[in-house]
């Protein structure tokens, strides 16, 4: 395993690397969410490239950038062990050198739910990812469903920047008691942590209703929202959203395929999570 502080050596080991190449883009602090990724890419081409990046563009002034977890050696092992070819492990002025001044923007779907949340978050995201595409080259690119919004962020704009490449999006990665694992759950106490699998199963009881024949979006986020206001621990629900699984356009009445996503505060983290209903 090769790993690589500098762009044009990372670039360069690209060129030459067999295809079709992988490429698994990640902050870090790598969990079995990460791997299962790592997994599938590792299946799917004849070299395999990872990054490590914890991009300062995505966190807005008031986030966690400076606490993040970080354990770079450990990233290490995992990947190594998980036979990855190549890490990118780019110092911030290596992403961002001084006079670095052009953003990629995703305009509406962009905008909704995260986005809302976290301003400016998703040009962060879509431009760290269109620099790691632009310099990595790969043939497929994989991305977790646990970030259900990112994952359309991406598509959408290696759609509209031409970028041939294609986005392979991985079921989420829970532990057995349903919550999404995240390396922000690292943040939670033992009691927030025993509290925090009510994000599951408020989502679960949505599809639950959903499968009963219940179609009207806002009676399914009401009873979202009931199943989380009954843990105490749960501070603030920042969203509960039933939308359109492409447009994550918040729906009356539930037809095709929707998201059911949700964003809550529990103890210092936010946690967020999904599930897709038909
Ligand atoms: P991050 O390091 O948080 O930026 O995540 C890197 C990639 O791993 C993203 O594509 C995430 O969506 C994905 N990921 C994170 N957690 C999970 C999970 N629990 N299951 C599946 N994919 C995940």
């Amino acid at each position: 395993m090769r790993v690589v502080t500098d762009r044009n050596e990372m670039a360069r080991l690209c060129r030459e690397a067999l295809r079709p190449l992988g490429l698994v883009p990640t902050m870090g602090a790598l969990h079995g969410g990460h791997l299962a990724l790592v997994a599938q890419a590792r299946r799917e081409n004849a070299t395999l490239a990872a990054t490590i990046f914890v991009n300062p563009a995505q966190f807005g002034p008031h986030e966690d950038l400076a606490g993040y977890p970080r354990d770079l050696e450990r990233d290490l092992a995992l990947l190594r062990s998980q036979g990855v070819d190549l890490v990118y492990v780019p110092p911030v002025e290596e992403v961002y050198p001084p006079g670095f001044d052009t953003w990629v923007e995703v305009g509406r779907l962009a905008a909704r739910l995260e986005g809302a949340r976290r301003p400016g978050h998703f040009r962060g995201v879509a431009t760290v990812v269109t620099k790691l595409l632009a310099l990595v080259r790969p043939d497929r690119a994989y991305f977790g469903q646990k970030d259900a919004q990112q994952t359309l962020v991406v598509r959408q704009l290696v759609r509209d920047l031409d970028i041939g490449v294609v986005v392979v999006v991985v079921p989420t990665v829970r532990d057995p008691d349903g919550l999404a694992l995240s390396s922000r759950n690292a943040y939670l106490t033992t009691e927030q942590r025993r509290a925090a699998p009510v994000v599951y199963r408020a989502l679960c009881r949505a599809e639950q209703l959903w499968r009963r024949g219940e179609r009207e979006g806002e009676r399914l986020r009401r009873e979202v929202r009931l199943a989380l206001q009954g843990e105490r621990l749960v501070e603030e629900i920042d969203y509960v959203s039933v939308a359109d699984a492409a447009t994550l356009e918040e729906l009356d009445r539930v037809a095709g395929p929707a998201l059911v996503s949700l964003a809550v505060k529990l103890g210092r983290p936010h946690l967020i999570d999904n599930i897709t209903l038909g």
